[in-house]
C-alpha cells in the first residue's frame, strides 16, 4: 500500500496539487500518492485526528481550514504561528502532528528565483488575507519595508500590528486599497505583490491596478494569482515595460517544501513546475484547468 498524503479544504476539486505532487512521486519512483480530502467547514478537527489511523504521512491545508487546523496540532512552527495559518501538516511516526507554513518560503524562493533580492527594497503588498500574511512575513523577515493596502483597511491594520509584534526591526505600514494611495505608493516601491484574489478565474477581466493610470516601468510585479497564467495585472505590467512574475513559482516552491517535509527527499522542482505550466496552459489564458 502506498504512503498517502493529501489536501484538506472545501472545495478542493480545482487544485493543481495532486497533479504536481503525484508527478514528483513518479519522477523519484516513490510509492506515494496524493489525494483530495474535501472537508466541510466545522469538520476539520475530526479529519485531522483521523490522519495517522488512516495511514496519512501528511497533508496540505487550504481554505477555509488554514487557521482552524492550528488548535488540532501537537506543535506549530514559529513562522506558522506568526502568520496565523498552517498549510502543511506532517504526521510523525509516533502520530504527533506538526504544523508548518510553506507559503512564505515558497514566495521568497520564487521571488529570488526571478532575480529580486528583497533586502532593503520597498515592497507594496495588496491584500491582507492568508496569502498576504505569509508574503508580508517573508518580506519583513528579509528586511524589506512593506506597505500593505487592503480593501478592508482594518484587516491590513491587524496584519501590520500582528507581524510588527513578532518580526524584529520590521517596517510595516497599512493603508486603504484606493487608486490614489496605490499609485502614490507604487511610485516609491521596488516590488508590487498582488495577494488579493482580484483577477482570478473566472474574473479574468479585473485587476487591482486602475485602467486609466500608467504603471511605473521600474516595478517588479508578482501576482500570486496563477489562474489565468497571465492575469490582467501582469498584462498591464508587460505593457508598461515592468517585469512581471506569475504565481506558479510560489505554488511550486510551497509544494516542494511540503514534499521535502513528508518524504525527507529533495523535491524534483522542475518536474513540479513543468506539470503546473502544462496543466495551466492546456486551457488557454482565461480558462480553468
Ligand atoms: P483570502 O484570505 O480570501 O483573502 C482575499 C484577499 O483578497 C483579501 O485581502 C480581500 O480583501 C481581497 N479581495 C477579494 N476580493 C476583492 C475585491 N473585489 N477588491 C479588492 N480586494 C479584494 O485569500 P488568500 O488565501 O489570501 O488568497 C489570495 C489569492 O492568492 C487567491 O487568488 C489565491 O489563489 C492566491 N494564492 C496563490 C498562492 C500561490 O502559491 N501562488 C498561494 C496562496 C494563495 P478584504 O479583506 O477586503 O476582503
Amino acid at each position: 500500500m502506498p504512503y498517502r498524503v493529501g489536501l484538506i479544504g472545501w472545495p478542493v476539486d480545482h487544485s493543481l496539487s495532486p497533479r504536481m505532487q503525484n508527478a514528483a512521486f513518479a519522477a523519484l519512483d516513490l510509492d506515494w500518492e496524493y489525494v483530495l480530502l474535501p472537508v466541510p467547514p466545522g469538520e476539520v478537527e475530526k479529519a485531522v485526528r483521523e490522519l495517522a489511523a488512516r495511514g496519512f504521512r501528511g497533508v496540505n491545508v487550504t481554505v477555509p481550514h488554514k487557521e482552524a487546523v492550528m488548535p488540532c496540532l501537537s506543535c506549530v512552527t514559529a513562522a506558522a504561528r506568526a502568520i496565523g495559518a498552517v498549510n502543511t501538516v506532517v504526521v510523525e511516526k509516533d502520530g504527533r502532528l506538526l504544523g508548518e507554513n510553506t507559503d512564505w518560503t515558497g514566495f521568497l524562493t520564487a521571488l529570488r528565483e526571478s532575480g529580486f533580492d528583497p533586502e532593503g527594497r520597498r515592497a507594496l503588498l495588496l491584500g491582507a488575507g492568508g496569502a498576504a500574511r505569509a508574503v508580508a512575513y517573508a518580506l519583513a523577515c528579509s528586511g524589506a519595508p512593506v506597505v500593505v493596502l487592503n480593501r478592508t483597511l482594518e484587516r491590513a491594520e491587524a496584519l501590520v500590528s500582528d507581524l510588527s509584534a513578532v518580526v524584529p526591526n520590521s517596517a510595516l505600514q497599512a493603508g486603504p486599497l484606493e487608486p490614489a494611495v496605490l499609485v502614490r505608493e507604487a511610485a516609491r516601491a521596488d516590488l508590487l505583490v498582488n495577494a488579493t484574489s482580484v483577477g482570478m478565474w473566472p474574473h479574468c477581466g479585473e485587476s487591482p491596478w486602475p485602467d486609466d493610470l500608467p504603471m511605473p516601468a521600474h516595478l517588479v510585479v508578482l501576482d500570486l494569482v496563477y489562474r489565468p497564467l497571465e492575469t490582467k495585472l501582469l498584462r498591464q505590467a508587460r505593457e508598461a515595460g515592468a517585469q512581471g512574475v506569475d504565481g506558479v513559482g510560489m505554488l511550486v516552491h510551497q509544494g516542494a517544501r511540503a514534499f521535502e517535509y513528508w518524504t525527507g527527499r529533495p523535491a524534483p522542482v522542475e518536474v513540479m513546475r513543468a506539470t503546473c505550466y502544462q496543466a495551466l496552459k492546456k486551457g488557454g489564458l482565461c480558462s480553468d484547468s
